[in-house]
């Protein structure tokens, strides 16, 4: 496995590579967990080489408690990275990403997708995630993208940035990993307490208790009674809950075909913050 911490070093050794080479990346911000190694796996399976990227991205924290307190695990990430097989691991430097005179030009016309949910929650988030996203991309100029539903508004948002200024590059959608109790994995679920972790768990339920509601029960009743689930536990402030659309994420109330709506969510525990969703 080759590990580069300089973009010049890392452009040189694949610029090298026979022109069919089929690049695969999976951007992580480290803390790597199965979910991630997942995203590997299926890269592995659709590329010539995996290029995987630590990098956690100081401009997609809305929250600047959130930033200091991300878990970081360089080591074992590596370790991780070298067992599941992965060929070459970009870490840069804050400052070879951001360099002290950088502006980012590019516009990314983000839509609705910049107003609502996540982006309604965590002011400038979206915009941060583009930024990196679009400078990983002109460094590794891979051919395909590998990235986890679990973000699933990140997905919509990074996709529309590589259909505006990517075109060549395809993304692959990849299944969110998850706990025996159905937490998905997070690289913050090491920061919940004992108590918390045993109820986060109950996030997942509430998600799947509105799936299991499809075409039953009205999408209003079935937030409704995801909602007093949720509320039971004093520690979980629900940001929100809402069924949304597959292709706009626009918010839902009547059900349509299955596979077109997707039930998303975000909430705090104590200060830890997750999100998870389910394609219904
Ligand atoms: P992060 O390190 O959180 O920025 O995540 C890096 C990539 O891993 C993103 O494409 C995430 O959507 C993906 N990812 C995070 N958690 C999971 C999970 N539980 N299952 C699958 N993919 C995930």
């Amino acid at each position: 496995m080759k590990v580069f911490d300089n973009k010049l070093a890392l452009r040189q050794y694949l610029v090298a590579l026979p022109k069919s080479t089929k690049i695969g990346f999976v951007p992580t911000m480290g803390a790597l967990h199965e979910g991630h190694l997942s995203l590997i796996e299926i890269a592995k399976q659709n590329s010539d080489i995996v290029v995987s990227s630590i990098f956690v991205n100081p401009k997609q924290f809305n929250d600047t408690n959130d930033y200091l307190k991300y878990p970081t695990s360089i080591d074992k990430d590596l370790e991780l990275l070298l067992q599941v097989k992965c060929d070459v691991v970009y870490i840069p430097p804050v400052g070879e990403i951001y360099p002290a005179s950088y502006i980012h030009q590019k516009v990314v016309d983000l839509g609705v997708l910049n107003e609502i949910l996540e982006a309604a929650h965590r002011p400038g988030h979206f915009e941060g995630v583009v930024m990196v996203v679009d400078i990983l991309l002109e460094i590794v100029k891979p051919n395909l993208l590998f990235l986890g539903q679990k973000d699933f508004q990140q997905v919509k948002v990074i996709t529309a940035l590589v259909e505006q200024h990517h075109p060549s590059i395809q993304i692959i959608t990849c299944p969110t990993m998850r706990e025996d109790d159905g937490l998905a994995m997070s690289s913050r679920n090491i920061r919940l307490n004992s108590v918390q972790r045993k109820i986060a768990a109950n996030l997942y339920k509430a998600l799947v208790g509105v799936k299991n509601n499809f075409a039953e029960k009205s999408i209003a009743d079935s937030i409704t009674e995801a909602k007093a689930l949720l509320s039971k536990f004093e520690d979980i402030q629900l940001e929100y809950l809402e069924v949304v659309d597959y292709n706009t994420m626009k918010s839902k109330d009547i059900w349509s075909e299955k596979g077109c709506q997707v039930v998303c969510l975000a909430a705090k525990l104590g200060d830890i913050r997750l999100i998870d969703n389910l394609i219904i």
